[in-house]
């Protein structure tokens, strides 16, 4: 899937319908949940089950009704993620929290699928044809939607943020191929002192905005505290921080698309670590939240580029890449504050370049042997989330069907 996001531009009142429109979402939603948490175990609720009764409650109250009925479902199929991930948790017996549904307060979207909207036939508008009264709005962004037939878009949402509205296309479109300016093998390091350090010695800068972005927003960020609550001033700090924290995140990603196309358009395989992102985040050393962040980001930006470049892509298990010798194999003992590598065999080299070469090198070998599971775009699904979407102010992809936000 790729999205196309547009900046809608519309009247004030025109805004309120979208608003209307995404809390009657909201509700259906969270009706969806209650029902499934009222009804007797025996009466197993599924997908199904919750699609009908989103038409049940389109009977029960008029302004469901006002929503297009297949916007009504993607909401209640939002209810079903909630809860079929609760249950995936259960079975798997994930440790920790299952993450039993909750009712959402802050929901910022509404989705429609492929009817309930029409696109103007020559200029770039759109209007949503149900009775919530959003009608005609204009779409502003570099994109043309039309360059795509109306019958691959699957999705059209519309998204809230602290800036405007969008509208998101989710077009079921094949990757244009682009070829390749060079056939190079890579190696990356993650770091702390880098954004990566690769094979071939290249140390990838973190660029100045992370640290001085992250430093601004924490001061927005306390700023709202120090309002009192339900006062204007909060509301307004809260909303200088939501656009703040946007700024920085689209800054973040276009460094990170950069980055990744580069790499892939250089080079036919490309290896870095797989890293257990979900345990690093709660790390509380700053810099190594924010080079959390913005790898993750790079990483999906690595398997899209990949698939567009045909270039092989493949996560390492990066266990003993920083100790051991990349040209002997020999265990070289090192803490973290040691900077270079250097072995007895003579090998000496700075510590991320030799672990770089190590990554690079289980690479090839999962290239080369039989399990090819993580090569190119057999990966793709599932690093591609929806919290990308919410970052990208141009296109992306993403993972079949959007999510709660
Ligand atoms: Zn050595």
């Amino acid at each position: 899937m790729l999205v196309l996001e547009y900046k809608v531009k519309g009247k004030q009142q025109q805004y309120r319908a979208i608003d209307e429109a995404i809390r009657t979402t909201q509700f259906i939603r969270n009706k969806a949940i209650r029902y499934w948490i009222d009804a007797p175990r025996e009466a197993k609720i599924n997908r199904i089950a919750l699609n009908n009764y989103s038409t049940a409650l389109r009977k029960e109250f008029k302004f469901v009704k006002e929503l297009n009925s297949m916007a009504c479902q993607a909401a209640t199929e939002r209810a079903w993620s909630a809860i079929d991930r609760f249950y995936g948790n259960c079975k798997s017996k994930k440790p920790g929290k299952k993450e039993f549904p909750r009712f959402q307060k802050d929901n910022r979207s509404v989705e429609y699928k492929t009817s309930g909207w029409s696109l103007h036939p020559t200029k770039r508008r759109i209007t949503f044809t149900d009775d919530k009264g959003i009608s005609e709005v204009r779409l502003l962004g570099k994109w043309d939607i039309h360059t795509y037939p109306v019958k691959s878009i699957k999705r059209v949402r519309l998204v809230r943020k602290a800036d405007g509205y969008y509208c998101q296309f989710a077009v079921d479109i094949e990757v244009k191929p682009e070829s390749r300016t060079a056939d190079g093998e890579l190696g990356l390091d993650v770091g702390l002192e880098f954004f990566y350090s690769d094979s071939n010695g290249h140390h990838e800068e973190n660029p100045r905005f992370f640290r001085k972005a992250e430093k601004a927003i924490k001061h927005t960020q306390r700023q709202i505290y120090k309002k009192e609550k339900g006062k204007n001033q909060r509301r307004i700090a809260r909303l200088r921080y939501a656009k703040k924290h946007l700024r920085v995140s689209r800054q973040r990603n276009e460094h990170a698309l950069r980055i990744a196309r580069n790499v892939c358009k250089l080079n036919s395989l490309v290896a870095y670590e797989a890293l257990n992102v979900k345990g690093m985040v709660k790390n509380h050393c700053l810099a190594k939240s924010i080079n959390d962040v913005a790898w993750t980001l790079f990483r999906r930006w690595l398997e899209y580029f990949a698939i567009k470049f045909g270039t092989t892509v493949v996560a390492v298990n990066p266990r003993m890449t920083s100790q051991k010798c990349s040209d002997c194999g020999a265990i070289v003992k090192k803490s973290l504050s040691t900077r270079t590598h250097k072995c007895a065999c003579g090998c000496q080299l700075q510590r991320d370049v030799n672990a770089a070469i190590n990554i690079l090198n289980l690479g090839k070998q999962a290239r080369d042997g039989q399990s090819r599971s993580n090569a190119t775009g057999v990966a793709t699904s599932t690093l591609l989330g929806a919290s990308l979407v919410e970052q990208v102010a141009t296109a992306n992809v993403e993972s079949p069907g959007f999510t709660n936000k």
